[in-house]
């Protein structure tokens, strides 16, 4: 009985101690932080890439004291290597503790960049050939020479490792179909200028297709809605349709315009270059007014003003030719003949109050003189000067007074046997010469007898235009 007793005393003795302990072991947890990693506890940041900092989540007695938490350790991302942080929070005596390994190495793949893009049209019976790729590494830099490229069926495939071993690929498609128009061109101007009641022949066009060798054979020109026998505007249509279906069309436009009216017997169109100079110029001028004939003048940056401003009161037509008529100069370049025209331009704009645009092109626009300076000028000038608003004229009779033609009678006889009745005629002469200026009464009365008539060019009259020699 007595020792049942000292049992039973024991059993309560042990339970108060177990109740205790068990008590303190909750008093002392409920007072010790807790911490724990917010993320992930082993982090692989790329070499010079950025960490973020996920951070901790840490408690004290039920509150959120995460933003009391410290973190030790430092991590270099420039560098490759194993780094550890710790993070650490303490409230009162006690403190918790975790930690996260973060590892900074090459994890980023190499990039490989196409060329001619990642889908590529081929003609259908093309055989792929490669366009070209590029593969750049955020470490290694350019290993474009590391690239593996497998084509299968419609499929270009392209690897390339790292030095880390990160793999980049890439694929590329190919589509076996023709997307691409022809390209259809216009021969000659895109506007056509036609008398009326003449036949419109089309100057042509020219055609390619990148997959259809064929093409040529399939352009539609339609002339159709070209009436030759009524003024007005119109247009051509040119279409073309490759083997694929693909269409490209163009247009031309068609000026139908009226055929300007000759008098009967031939008309004779006086011009004189190189001037104005004095002592030929004025008594040219003289003549020309007693005959009543109206002529024009091709006049350059020399004589006095005086002389232009008489050509232009007097009805003459004050046409262009250069300011220095220096061919070396002139017809160096583009620029360089539009600077010498825009000169003379002015000087008679000063003079007269007039926007002149009728020229004629030092040498005539057939001169082999400008090849020396600059090839094939004279194929672009003839163009630009219609472009720029100026019409030009050549000549279809030669007084050859520059050239062989020293006298009076010479000059005479030239110009009366270049005439033609059943054209109009513009004679070319040059108002600084004395031979000239004294041939000039008997050609008028030549023209007056035989039934010709003399004229002004201006802007309706038809360019005499030579051929283009350069
Ligand atoms: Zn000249």
């Amino acid at each position: 009985m007595k020792k049942a007793k000292l049992n039973k005393k024991i059993l309560i003795i042990s339970l108060c101690i177990l109740f205790l302990i068990i008590n303190t072991i909750f008093i002392l947890f409920t007072f010790v932080p807790k911490i724990e990693l917010k993320g992930e506890q082993l982090v692989y940041v790329n070499i010079n890439g950025e960490y973020k900092e996920s951070g901790a989540l840490a408690t004290y007695h039920g509150k959120d004291v995460s933003k009391d938490v410290k973190i030790n350790g430092k991590i270099d991302t420039s560098k490759e290597g194993s780094y550890e942080l710790e993070y650490v929070i303490k409230e009162g005596l006690f403190n918790s503790k975790v930690k996260r390994k973060i590892t900074v190495k090459d994890i980023e793949k190499p990039n490989i960049e196409l060329e001619g893009g990642n889908e590529v049209y081929l003609c259908k019976d093309a055989t792929y050939e490669e366009i070209g790729y590029k593969a750049i590494d955020n470490k290694d830099g350019d290993i474009s020479d590391k690239v593996k490229v497998d084509i299968d069926k419609d499929f270009v495939n392209y690897s390339v490792l790292d030095a880390a071993g990160n793999e980049g690929t890439v694929t590329r498609k190919l589509i076996y179909e023709d997307i691409e128009k022809p390209t259809l061109k216009l021969k000659g101007s895109e506007t056509y200028t036609i008398y009326q009641n003449s036949n419109y022949k089309d100057p042509g066009y020219s055609v390619s297709d990148n997959c259809d060798k064929n093409i040529n054979s399939k352009v539609k020109v339609d002339t159709s809605k070209v009436n030759t026998k009524k003024i007005g505007t119109y247009e051509v249509t040119y279409q073309v349709t490759d083997e694929s279906g693909n269409t490209e069309s163009i247009k031309r436009t068609v000026k139908v315009i009226q055929e300007p009216v000759y008098p009967r017997g031939g008309t004779i169109y006086l011009t004189f270059d190189d001037g104005p100079q004095q002592g030929t110029t004025n008594v040219i001028l003289d003549i020309l007014k007693e005959e009543g004939v109206k002529a024009t003048f091709f006049v350059t940056s020399s004589g006095p003003d005086s002389l232009i401003k008489r050509e232009a009161d007097e009805g003459h037509t004050v046409a262009l030719h250069t300011a220095t008529h220096n061919y070396a100069k002139i017809y160096k370049s583009t620029d360089a003949y539009f600077n010498d025209l825009k000169i003379i331009h002015d000087r008679v704009q000063r003079i007269t109050g007039q926007d002149a645009r009728i020229i004629r092109f030092p040498g005539g626009s057939s001169n082999t003189v400008s090849r020396s300076y600059s090839k094939g000028i004279m194929t672009t000038l003839t163009k630009e000067v219609v472009n720029r608003g100026y019409h030009y004229f050549d000549w279809n009779v030669d007084s050859n007074d520059a050239g062989g033609a020293n006298s009076s009678s010479q000059v005479y006889k030239n110009v009366i046997n270049g005439l033609s009745k059943s054209s109009y005629n513009v004679v070319l002469m040059h108002d600084i010469k004395p031979q000239t200026r004294d041939a000039l009464r008997d050609i008028i009365k030549f023209g007056k007898e035989h039934d010709f008539t003399f004229a002004s060019i201006n802007m309706s009259t038809p360019m005499i235009k030579h051929g283009v020699n350069n």
